[in-house]
């Protein structure tokens, strides 16, 4: 199956693959949808962010954070491989 879209919303995507053979397509979530609660990650960001009294700003300030954090830990980790 090859991957031939990724549909990103708020926090989770939903990533559509495509068998090479029979042309079958399957949508596969980055997250867990929950229809009894509908209950949903980005609805707990925003949970989170109202609890501790940050808005929208500093929430994507501190994820874009996290996310640079991640990619050097990565990049470390790629770099020790090397070596
Ligand atoms: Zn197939």
């Amino acid at each position: 199956m090859n991957l031939v879209n990724e549909i990103r919303s708020g926090f989770y995507s939903d990533f559509l693959f495509k068998c090479k053979m029979c042309n079958l397509e399957k949508k596969i979530s980055s997250t867990k949808f929950v229809p009894d609660s509908n209950w949903s990650i980005n609805k707990a960001a925003v949970s989170s962010s109202i609890a501790i009294g940050i808005g929208y700003t500093q929430l994507s300030e501190l994820f874009l954070s996290l996310i640079i954090m991640l990619l050097l830990k990565l990049k470390h980790r790629m770099q020790q491989k090397i070596l």
